[in-house]
């Protein structure tokens, strides 16, 4: 006899727990849920308050429009919400959320305390809630607008609270949550408190700037670059780092569409794709960036609770993002400062106090803020704090590599077969000769791939090369590519190819050994972001190789190749995105040797 089981429809409070499991996933959810319905509750002050990494405490306090003694109760059921009524009103909703499960499905899984007063209002209430049970239900004095208390998240779902990790890690999570919320909304003041330690307070006034300042500190706001552009699909505003500022993970590339922070694996790579060059492997970039599209081009409601969204024309719009960055990055200058007073270097990281202090430049909209301005106050500030008594040190105008300041280069010689040492305007600027040299061969060889006027050497007899399945693959996939740098080769039965020819300007390697690590290097090159890319690499293996053979310079050579990257687009980074260029100032030197204090 078959034992079937009987249809039952289930308990409120077991759809409750089930639907809470969409909704709550981890305590980061949590905050995310309480901060969403502060902010749409127009508050302009929000404190965040967690402990235990938010397990065991969460605290989110608002000053904005209170709930209604009357509605606090139907706050907490399923599907209530205040910001929509009908299907139609999907279309214009503005609020974080709609949706009306957020406080249901938290009071389902924890033990909830609320406090609440509109304006109106002349006491608020209290309210208590546990596994979705009430509690209590009493009048109280409490000041305008809304605290949630939510302990001892997932007490009543052992299984889900398993799934936890350790209270460091979650709390990770609502730091992040906590940070991207603060900087989507420079006009809201936010506070954030972990175990009863502040970790950080934005000012509220508006001000993008003043906002990334106070949460990542002046060594990333000083080596900000403003991004305003318009293309074919969307505005653009917002900031991203120098190469100088780079980071092990993508945790510091926020993205807004329309003005609401999501997470595009489209937009980290196509950000990452336009750095190519200008940082090295696994480094990562800062940016907070803004797109704003027509509504046609984009859909951001694929997942409400997940941040995703959805591009109609993801290729497109990744090239163009790509493309800009680059462009951004080429037109600055920037050679790295030899940071060459630790001392100094020390009292200002560890200052902590003064890295939180905020720095006020007034309300106005960020858009119109000139970053110039802002990083001068920095520069000001960094000043009275380390209260120098001397003279200020006078800051190296950023014109290096000009035609007319090339005139006024002192090249002194070279040291180690590797330096180039300049003197010029005030500062001594170390050139590596291997990575200026490579990238002079490398924007040389692109041109010439861009005429289609690339060279290849013949060799003969041709080289057998034995090749695994995957770098057969790799190289037929790629064949394309490799012939147009300057490659020749064939097919020579089996995984075997010889090897008739290679790129014209390489001299004195092992052509094999090139050939085998130029294929292995394309395994691990991200095809999608840029279609280009395979022929860059290519090309720059070669440059690489090409650079080897030449260990010493002359004097005459020094000045050619210090010319030649005046030509260059992006001279301040070899092809792997090493620097090509640093300096240390006559300042900084004469610190160094204590002739001034
Ligand atoms: P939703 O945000 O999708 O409407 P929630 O379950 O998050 O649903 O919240 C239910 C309702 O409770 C909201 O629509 C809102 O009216 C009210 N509410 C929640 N939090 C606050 C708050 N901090 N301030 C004012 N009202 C709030
Ligand atoms: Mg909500």
């Amino acid at each position: 006899m078959v034992n079937k089981k009987r249809i039952e429809v289930l308990s409120k409070e077991t759809i409750d727990k089930i639907a809470a499991g969409e909704v709550v996933e981890r305590p980061a959810s949590v905050v995310k849920e309480l901060m969403e319905n502060a902010i749409d509750a127009n508050s302009t002050a929000i404190t965040v308050e967690i402990k235990d990494g938010g397990i065991s405490y969460i605290r989110i306090s608002d000053n904005g429009d209170g709930i209604l003694r009357e509605d606090v109760r139907n706050a907490f059921l399923r599907h209530s919400t205040s910001k929509i009524r009908r299907v139609e009103d999907l279309l214009s909703v503005s609020s974080l959320g709609f949706r009306g499960e957020a406080l249901s499905s938290i009071s389902a899984v924890s033990k909830v305390e609320l406090l609440t007063k509109t304006k109106e209002d002349i006491t608020g209430v209290s309210f208590r809630i546990e596994g979705g049970e009430e509690k209590e239900f009493t009048e109280m004095a409490t000041p305008d607008g809304t605290t949630f208390i939510v302990r001892q998240l997932f007490y009543n779902t052992p299984a889900r609270k398993k799934f936890l990790k350790s209270p460091m890690t979650e709390g990770n999570y609502i730091s992040e949550v906590v940070e991207k919320l603060a900087i989507s909304h420079p006009g809201i003041s936010f506070r954030f408190l972990v175990n009863n330690q502040e970790k950080f307070a934005t000012s509220g006034n508006g001000n993008l700037l003043d906002v990334i300042y106070q949460l990542y500190g002046r060594d990333i706001t000083k080596e900000l670059v403003e991004v305003n552009h318009e293309t074919a699909h969307f505005k653009i505003n917002g900031y991203i780092g120098s190469p100088l500022v780079h980071r092990g993970n993508r945790n510091y590339e926020t993205f807004f569409v329309n003005g609401r922070y999501v997470k595009s694996q489209l937009l980290m790579r196509s950000l990452e794709a336009g750095y190519e060059g200008f940082l090295m492997q696994h480094q990562y970039p800062f940016a907070v960036l803004n797109l704003d599209f027509s509504m046609k081009d984009v859909d951001v409601n694929v997942h409400p609770t997940k941040q995703e969204v959805r591009f109609f024309e993801g290729e497109q719009i990744s090239e163009e993002l790509n493309h800009l960055i680059t462009d951004v990055l080429r037109h600055r200058e920037d050679i790295s400062e030899i940071p060459l007073f630790e001392e100094q270097k020390k009292e200002e990281t560890t200052d902590s106090a003064s890295e939180n202090k905020p720095v006020s430049f007034g309300a106005e909209p960020f858009e119109k803020k000139r970053l110039q301005d802002f990083k001068e106050k920095i520069d000001q500030t960094i000043q009275e704090e380390i209260s120098v008594k001397q003279e200020k040190p006078k800051f190296v105008q950023q014109t290096f590599l000009t035609e007319e300041s090339i005139k006024h280069h002192r090249i002194i010689g070279e040291v180690f077969d590797t330096f180039w040492l300049v003197e010029f305007d005030e500062a001594l600027y170390i050139i590596d000769q291997h990575a200026a040299h490579e990238k002079v061969l490398f924007e040389k060889t692109m041109a010439r791939l861009k005429d289609m006027t690339m060279t290849s050497q013949q060799i003969s007899p041709p080289i057998i090369v034995s090749l695994s399945d995957a770098d057969m693959t790799l190289l037929f996939e790629n064949e394309e590519e490799f012939k147009r740098v300057g490659y020749e080769f064939e097919t020579f039965g089996g995984n075997e190819v010889a090897l008739t020819g290679i790129p014209g300007n390489i001299f004195g390697i092992d052509e094999k050994d090139l050939f085998l690590q130029t294929i292995a290097s394309l395994s691990d090159v991200k095809k999608s972001s840029h279609p280009d890319l395979i022929l860059e690499k290519i090309a720059s293996m070669s440059c690489k190789a090409a650079v080897k053979g030449h260990d010493h310079l002359s004097m005459e050579e020094a000045k050619t190749l210090i010319n030649d990257l005046l030509s260059l687009e992006n001279p301040y980074h070899c092809p792997h995105g090493r620097p090509t260029i640093v300096r240390m100032t006559h300042y900084e030197l004469d610190k160094k040797f204590k002739r001034i204090v």
